[in-house]
């Protein structure tokens, strides 16, 4: 299985590489949705998604937790993963969500179908938009961005927290990317040492976004601004995110078959990563406001 995954996965990253400039743009490709095995990341904690597209499994003997269900075909993949590892899809209890964009949405209605009494939770500026099918994102307008809608369940406010089992996820409303963009925190035991797990959202300035005196969106800079700080202040020891290409999946995958049980804690890369996408932001902010 883990040979199958490297296999797949290696030939994936090269194809995933032309992605970099941003996420949820027009430059849709199936090399982002490549199938790959699923695997463990921590105790109770599986990666399910695709090649790019990240989807995360949190099982509890109370039931099963899914964060993001990537594209419609990536949540097929998701419930075929969950089947693969030997867990019930029925089980799935909730639903959570990195951001609205159909990459991470599109998905959670094809894990519902296998899971229907799975309840989504989500943000108030995020929830609304994946409830619509992503109808209402201010800047993805058009058929290509919608999916099918799922309804909300419980809107989650910044720093709630949602448990299951012995899993406790905190919620932290990280707007710019889109305005309810989330991250997700957690403790999780990784090589028998419980260490703070972290979700991002997205910091991707778009191709096309307008940041400072126009704006995509009422207070989009300043929400950028806001969760910058917070994305800086926030514990993250195992580094994840929405897209694999944000935390180096492929080569951490590879280590973590090739026997490093740790391979996804990654604090220096964690940091670095926020470095280097709020000097993108920087950059971008004075570029279209001299
Ligand atoms: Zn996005």
């Amino acid at each position: 299985m883990i040979g199958t995954f490297v296999k797949l996965f290696g030939t994936a990253a090269l194809a995933a590489a032309v992605f970099v400039s941003g996420d949820a743009t027009a430059q849709t490709s199936a090399d982002w949705a490549t199938p790959v095995a699923p695997f463990k990341i921590g105790e109770n904690l599986y990666y399910v998604g695709s090649s790019d597209l990240t989807a995360y499994l949190f099982v509890s003997k109370a039931g099963l937790m899914v964060l993001d269900g990537g594209e419609a075909a990536t949540g097929r993949q998701v419930v075929a993963n969950i089947r693969t590892l030997g867990f019930d899809p029925a089980q799935v209890k909730i639903l959570l969500n990195t951001h609205q964009h159909y990459d991470h949405a599109a998905g959670l209605a094809e894990i519902r179908k296998a899971a229907p009494g799975a309840k989504l939770y989500a943000s108030a500026a995020d929830g609304p938009i994946i409830a619509a099918g992503g109808k209402g994102d201010p800047f993805l307008k058009g058929k290509a961005y919608e999916y099918e809608p799922v309804p909300v369940a419980k809107t989650l406010r910044d720093g709630e927290t949602v448990t299951l089992g012995g899993w406790t996820l905190t919620a932290h409303v990280t707007g710019g990317h889109t305005a309810g963009c989330t991250t997700w925190t957690f403790p999780v035991t990784v090589a028998g040492k419980v260490r703070q797990g972290l979700v991002h959202c997205s910091s991707s300035v778009l191709p096309g976004y307008r940041l400072g005196k126009t704006e995509t969106y009422p207070g989009i800079t300043a929400a950028y601004e806001k969760s910058f700080a917070t994305w800086k202040a926030l514990p993250c020891e195992v580094f994840l995110g929405s897209h694999g290409r944000f935390f180096g999946m492929d080569a951490k995958a590879k280590a973590l078959a090739a026997g490093k049980a740790d391979a996804f804690v990654d604090q220096a890369g964690c940091k670095a990563f926020y470095a280097q996408q709020e000097a993108v932001f920087r950059a971008e902010l004075r570029k279209q406001n001299p």
